[in-house]
């Protein structure tokens, strides 16, 4: 018998009857397993309550809006035990505060740092199904708290981290991993596994089958996540540590995103030290910077280029130009019709010519590139938005993802993968 975590999505639950689905497959894992099941809202749901909270001003009060969001998963949890119970099947539901996730205090965006785990492990030594609500924490004073969009992720795989799970499934609606989002690109085809540091890098260039902050717990303490379909009973994605992987692709996925905005700060005086004052003014208004590209410099000035989140444009504008008289530019020009490109793949480490592949496949449908970026296992482009789509497919034919094999593996044991 093993300590499994099973989170279902809010897809999964999005309904009365799809919660009775959900109730059969953690009723049949649990007569071989102890069973922690970690639910999302109902789709639609935190749309909703945020939609509510925007009734009376766009920029809700955030602790008050955690108060409210949280309410979202607590439904869930509460009408989930009672549908295992009216079963006859012993099921217990646990509020983050009541486990004690404890996180930092950035409200809607909060960080777990412990998990206390106060009475689940009694929970589950009495039989019962612990079930708890993803995405909300509570902070050291009480205050409660929610981890970002897509957050029950992180509460899933943290808790299975915490205690040692054996396995964390996130059931979802899609059947696992796609090279590319399936719903975007039909040709889209299912990997049977993909290593973390794989998944970190889809997850955070776009694909949302899995909060970034999740993956990060994964890798860290080694949790084998399986992602898979609620609706469809077949092996999904494994993600795994890279000496685990059944094959290396040179590219496992794409991914783009159109979250970011490109700003460009035209004729700066070339003087040592100007990025670093350009760059220090940025991130003192609490503005993170993605990709940069600095040109050559003519006539003793340089122009730089960078992107920012999307919402935080405005922002890095006003504060560029509140400090004209230390940066002397020029010119200052925001676009935020962007979208980043991303390709993403382990074999890169040890195969070249995928940057000169995929800067040809955008040519030959004259996309322009705007800007690069690379790390070890990606490569991205900034393109302008409305060849997204487009650029997508082109790249995920031109890397051939459409005909790698559904390499369907057998997974006897899931213990096999520790
Ligand atoms: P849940 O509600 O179960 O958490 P999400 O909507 O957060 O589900 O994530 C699942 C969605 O992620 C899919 O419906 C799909 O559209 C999207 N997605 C984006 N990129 C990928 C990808 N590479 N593989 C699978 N799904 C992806
Ligand atoms: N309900 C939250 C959201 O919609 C968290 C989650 O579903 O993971 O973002
Ligand atoms: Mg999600």
């Amino acid at each position: 018998m093993g300590l499994h975590v099973l989170k279902f999505g809010g897809t999964s639950v999005g309904s009365l009857k799809r919660l009775e689905n959900v109730a059969d497959i953690v009723s049949a894992r649990a007569k071989e397993h102890q069973v922690i099941v970690v639910l999302s809202a109902m789709s639609g749901e935190t749309d909703s309550l945020i939609e509510q909270a925007k009734h009376f001003t766009q920029v809700p009060n955030p602790r008050e809006l955690d108060v409210l969001l949280t309410v979202g998963e607590q439904k869930s949890v509460a009408l989930f035990s009672i549908c295992m119970l009216a079963r006859g099947i012993k099921a217990k539901s646990f509020l983050g505060s009541q486990i004690q996730i404890k996180t930092s205090n950035d409200h809607t965006k909060a960080r777990i740092t412990e998990i206390a785990d106060h009475g689940v492990r009694a929970s589950l030594k009495r039989g019962e199904i612990v079930v708890v609500p993803g995405f909300q924490g509570v902070t050291e004073t009480g205050e409660l708290t929610t981890l970002g969009r897509g957050g029950s992720d992180t509460t899933a795989v943290a808790i299975a981290a915490a205690l040692k799970a054996d396995v964390c499934d996130i059931y979802t609606d899609v059947e696992g991993v796609y090279t590319t989002d399936p719903n975007i690109e039909p040709k889209a085809k299912k990997l049977s596994s993909i290593t973390y540091d794989e998944m970190l890098e889809l997850a955070s260039l776009g694909a949302k089958v899995l909060q970034t902050r999740s993956v990060e717990f994964a890798k860290k303490y080694k949790v084998p996540l399986h992602v898979r379909s609620t609706f469809k009973d077949v092996q999904g994605t494994w993600v795994l540590e890279e000496s685990k992987l059944m094959e290396a692709l040179v590219v496992s996925g794409i991914t783009y995103t159109k979250n970011e905005a490109k700003v460009v700060v035209e004729g700066m005086p070339d003087r040592v030290g100007i990025a670093a004052d350009l760059f220090m003014k940025v991130g003192e208004a609490g503005v993170g910077v993605d990709v940069i590209v600095q040109n050559v410099s003519k006539d003793q000035t340089t122009d730089i280029s960078f992107t920012v989140p999307r919402s935080d444009l405005r922002k890095a504008i006003e504060v560029i130009d509140k400090h004209k008289d230390v940066l002397k530019h020029k010119q200052i020009r925001g676009d935020d019709r962007i979208s980043k490109i991303s390709v993403i793949g382990n074999g890169m480490r040890s195969h070249s010519g995928v940057a000169a592949r995929m800067f040809q496949a955008l040519a030959k449908e004259n996309i322009n590139i705007q800007m690069i970026s690379t790390s070890e296992i990606k490569i991205s482009c900034v393109i302008d938005e409305k060849y997204s789509e487009l650029a997508v497919r082109v790249l995920h034919d031109c890397f051939g993802l459409d005909k790698i094999g559904n390499q369907e593996i057998e997974i006897k044991e899931v213990n096999d993968f520790r």
